[in-house]
């Protein structure tokens, strides 16, 4: 392992940045100087940015750096996709303690590095900063988009039909399980310190946690991916979304952010929320209502968007895309219809860093 202090700073970003090479015709300078240049002389530029805190948003005993680096990088790509943009570069920007090494943030590059060349994405930019307490990571994302091709959120209309890509809920599964494993892992610990065992101590060095017939689930929670190919399967049906937005934080929250910003109610059908299998056995497992699972998980990164009602059969066409509800007017509220056909008013439950 290589002490950080070995290449300081500028040999630090030098060694994780040397052989990047812009792919874009819109990246006219990436890293190397005070600002990275970029050319769109005839789209509308998207950017996007996000912060995540080690303890707060992501915990390193559960992911590694390069799924993390993966994560990172994707999640912000995903904002691009939701505005129905292309996304074209990132800046990549981290703050380290004393515990990370060389070789730790080769690996977090290396999944940055993945992300970004499975969407075409050139690294720009970044900067490179020391903290006291953990890893901070902050990534922008900029992306191009025809003025006349952008979604916002605030576009849904009365009998617009709702969309979902993928299945929901298993992110969430995913992280429920390796919490679990932890929870295990740490009993055993002190079950073997309480009785002395030294041996069953020697053992649990190499716990193997149990995730057999979980692993979409892990999946799901570790690699996230973001839905451009979604994005593309729209444009090649020539639908073009009313409301677009990526489920982060659960659809309940991100359905609200919709009806909210369009001024507009709406109808979701239990029944009809896409469900993986792996992700109704966890939640029996857990005894979790699997609908409460999908509807305030979060970190799916599925494409929440509505879409006008005469476009129903190209949807009902288009592979991996689910049909779960339809807007209404405002004074109807925001409701899930259950499968015995009661209402409840939808809540946003996802996460909130504010609120705790
Ligand atoms: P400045 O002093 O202008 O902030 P830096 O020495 O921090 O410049 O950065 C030099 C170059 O390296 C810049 O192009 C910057 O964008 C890039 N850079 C710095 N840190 C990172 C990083 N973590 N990832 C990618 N590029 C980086
Ligand atoms: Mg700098």
């Amino acid at each position: 392992m290589t002490d950080i202090s070995k290449l300081g700073e500028f040999g630090l970003i030098d060694h994780l940045t040397k052989d990047i090479k812009p792919q874009n015709e819109s990246t006219l300078y990436g890293i190397g100087d005070d600002c990275a240049v970029l050319h769109y002389p005839s789209s509308e530029v998207l950017v996007s940015t996000d912060m995540l805190m080690e303890g707060v948003h992501f915990d390193l005993t559960y992911i590694d750096l390069q799924h993390l680096g993966y994560k990172s990088a994707m999640v912000n790509i995903s904002d691009i996709f939701a505005m129905n943009g292309t996304p074209k570069q990132i800046t990549v920007s981290i703050a380290l303690s004393k515990r990370f090494t060389v070789e730790d943030l080769e690996m977090f590059y290396s999944g940055v590095r993945a992300a970004c060349e499975k969407w075409n994405v050139d690294i720009v930019g970044g900067d490179t900063t020391s903290s006291y307490t953990g890893l901070a990571i902050s990534i922008t994302c900029i992306g191009e988009a025809k003025k006349e091709d952008i979604v916002y959120r605030n576009g849904a209309k009365d009998t617009d039909l709702i969309c979902v890509s993928g299945d929901l809920g298993a992110a969430y599964m995913g992280l429920q399980l390796l919490e679990r494993e932890k929870v295990v892992y740490y009993q055993q610990v002190d079950e073997a310190r309480k009785n002395n065992n030294q041996r069953m101590l020697d053992e649990l060095r190499n716990f193997q946690p149990d995730f057999a017939g979980k692993e979409y689930l892990l999946q799901r929670q570790l690699q996230t991916e973001a839905r451009g190919d979604i994005v593309k399967q729209l444009k090649e049906e020539n639908i073009h979304p009313t409301a677009m937005i990526d489920i982060s934080d659960g659809l309940s929250s991100e359905l609200i952010h919709i009806c909210k910003q369009s001024n507009c109610g709406c109808r979701v059908y239990e029944k009809n929320i896409p469900i993986d299998y792996q992700t109704a056995i966890m939640a029996e497992e857990l005894t979790i209502n699997v609908t409460t699972c999908a509807l305030n998980g979060g970190e799916d990164y599925e494409l929440l968007f509505t879409v006008p009602i005469g476009d129903h059969e190209k949807i009902s066409n288009m592979q991996n895309v689910k049909i779960i509800g339809h807007i209404t007017k405002p004074e109807l509220g925001m409701q899930l219809v259950t499968r015995d056909n009661n209402e409840f008013e939808l809540k946003a439950q996802g996460w909130n860093p504010i609120k705790d």
